[in-house]
């Protein structure tokens, strides 16, 4: 298939455009490298660009004609959506509108999109299934839940099908080490937590231990950036053959607390942490668990790497390498 991957230099992005490619598919990224790398963009074409440019993003889709969109290109910090609105749903929202339009014209009709557990709010219920109440507590989150439902109605109007993906906490890298998680700012804890351990930042920092969990720090679901592709793969397949729109929630599952993640991450780097425990971060519920059984049951998708002993040892060999 032509598959054109909008975010493609980005740390998920980056992992599809590999697979993709790695699979014989065609690809073409287009990214703005506001935070990708053109580095990271491992195999087909690069075109630089930006959604808010609508004629560069008509020249692509004249130049390319792909069968299929993949759009993982977002702001993601929660903190920052809430003080830069503006930013958030010019270009979560208004630039992913720029894109449809595009496809809507020249009559791409296949689109995955890039959601997140964001929608969903603090959760009523754990684990969190796609049928829980959305009540995003943020303009990131709500700027993905406002995609989702126009989704909706571009389906109605235009027959534009499109497969929601709701990611958890990605988390890892390629086992080969030639891709990883690379953030600026970083604001991920399993990178944090390994860049105190490698000596590139001075300790990390538990953002509060009085939760209501067993250790008292917040759990969430770590889940393989592998996995996450794998995931995308199958939907992109699913769609093409059906032509049915879904939404799945993608996680592992399993729930690892803040506490957990660091005593694994010196057990498997052999090292120990400062850790300095801080107040709680504003907005981070208890616990953030996906209910992934659909997405299981309906793509065939079977995690392999859900073990977070060998997501941080990826992360590990991606930290560690030198470059
Ligand atoms: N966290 C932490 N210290 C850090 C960064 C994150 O204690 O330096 C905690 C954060 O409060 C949350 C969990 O780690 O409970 C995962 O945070 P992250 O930012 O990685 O992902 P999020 O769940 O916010 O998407």
């Amino acid at each position: 298939m032509k598959i054109l991957v909008v975010g493609g230099a980005g740390y998920i992005g980056s992992h599809m455009v590999k697979m993709l490619h790695d699979l014989g598919n065609q690809v073409i990224t287009f990214d703005n490298l506001s935070s990708g790398f053109r580095d990271a963009v491992l195999g087909g074409e690069f075109v630089q660009g930006d959604l808010a440019d609508i004629p560069t993003i008509d020249k692509v889709f004249q130049q390319y004609q792909p069968d299929a969109v993949m759009h993982f290109a977002s702001y993601i910090q929660v903190g920052e959506s809430v003080q830069h609105p503006d930013k958030y749903y010019l270009n979560n929202f208004t630039n992913t509108l720029n894109l449809l339009n595009v496809m809507v014209k020249h009559d791409v009709k296949s689109f995955i999109f890039s959601s997140t557990a964001a929608v969903f709010g603090e959760p009523e219920y754990v684990p969190i299934d796609e049928a829980h109440p959305k009540a995003p507590l943020n303009p990131y989150g709500r700027s993905k839940w406002m995609v989702e439902q126009v989704l909706a109605d571009y389906e109605r109007a235009y027959g534009l099908k499109s497969v929601c993906l709701r990611y958890f906490n990605a988390a890892g890298a390629d086992p080969s080490a030639l891709l990883g998680e690379r953030h600026e700012p970083e604001t991920h804890l399993i990178p944090l937590v390994l860049q105190a351990i490698s000596g590139k930042r001075p300790h990390i920092s538990v953002f509060g231990r009085d939760y209501d969990t067993p250790d008292g720090t917040c759990i969430r679901d770590y889940i393989h950036i592998v996995d996450l592709c794998s995931a995308h793969l199958l939907a992109l397949k699913q769609l093409t053959v059906d032509g049915v729109s879904k939404r799945f929630n993608l996680g592992n599952g399993a729930g690892f607390s803040v506490q957990e993640v660091i005593s694994v991450a010196e057990q498997v780097t052999g090292k120990k942490v400062k850790v300095i425990d801080a107040p709680r971060r504003d907005g981070d519920p208890a616990r953030l668990v996906a209910d992934a059984t659909l997405a299981k049951r309906t793509l065939g998708w079977a995690p392999v790497y859900t073990d977070l002993a060998t997501i941080i040892k990826h992360a590990w060999a991606w930290e560690t390498k030198v470059r």
